[in-house]
């Protein structure tokens, strides 16, 4: 029913995907400033969900209690500066959504198939708002296999835990680069190996390795590819 739904659509999506701290968010929402399209951060639904969870003291290993947070959390999603947002319980959850408790407990949370289901339906329903640019780790994959714009975003770990420890200044101040790289695998180990939609490589995917490239670069590489399917 919603697979129809969204096939009757003519809004398109360009499906971002990679590892924690590759680079994704960034790229996604400059890519989708020159598209002039909606940015979507998928993770930040799961973040949301997580911090919900914690909020209501909800015991993040039991499914049982994962699938009535998942039945009962009801994002009010709207449009701001060119991204999907939204609130939950009447809060705009912004920088809270990045403290360290909740990246661990994020990977867990994101692993469970209720919680997986309930998200990806929110993500199909933001198609109704227009083209989107959205990054995740199973958007290629999963939510929009059918997206002819697919990349996924990848970088050394090393690479990644000295962007991210350089991103959290202003969050943590406690943890070093090695704990952020530590903080990181974990995540992606988990995020790699879970049963449902794990993160991997879309076999039609652009794979991007921006170890050794800037941002801009790897900005204009994306938008020129996808005008060229367009
Ligand atoms: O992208 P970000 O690091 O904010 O994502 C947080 C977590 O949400 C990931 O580590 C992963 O567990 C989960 N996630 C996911 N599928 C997505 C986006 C994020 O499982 N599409």
């Amino acid at each position: 029913m919603i697979w129809e739904r969204l096939q009757n659509m003519t809004n398109k999506v360009v499906a971002i995907d990679g590892p924690s701290a590759s680079g994704k968010s960034t790229v996604a929402r400059r890519v989708a400033d020159a598209l002039g399209w909606l940015y979507v951060d998928s993770g930040s639904l799961y973040r949301a969900v997580a911090w919900k969870a914690l909020k209501d003291g909800i015991d993040v290993q039991s499914s049982e209690a994962l699938a009535d947070l998942s039945a009962t959390t009801a994002p009010e999603f709207f449009v701001c500066e060119g991204a999907v947002r939204f609130r939950l319980d009447g809060v705009v959850l912004d920088r809270e959504l990045r403290a360290e408790r909740i990246n661990r407990n994020v990977s867990p949370v994101a692993a469970d198939p209720t919680v997986r289901a309930r998200v990806t339906q929110w993500l199909h329903d933001m198609l109704l708002l227009g083209n989107l640019v959205m990054e995740g780790r199973d958007i290629g994959t999963a939510v929009f296999p059918a997206s002819r714009h697919k990349f996924y975003l990848d970088a050394s770990p090393e690479e990644r835990a000295r962007r991210r420890h350089a991103e959290m200044a202003d969050v943590e101040t406690d943890m070093s680069v090695g704990d952020v790289h530590a903080s990181l695998n974990r995540r992606d180990t988990i995020d790699s190996r879970r049963m449902t939609a794990p993160l991997s490589v879309a076999d039609d995917a652009t794979i991007v390795d921006s170890t050794q490239m800037d941002i801009a670069g790897v900005v204009e590489f994306v938008v020129e590819h996808v005008k060229g399917v367009l």
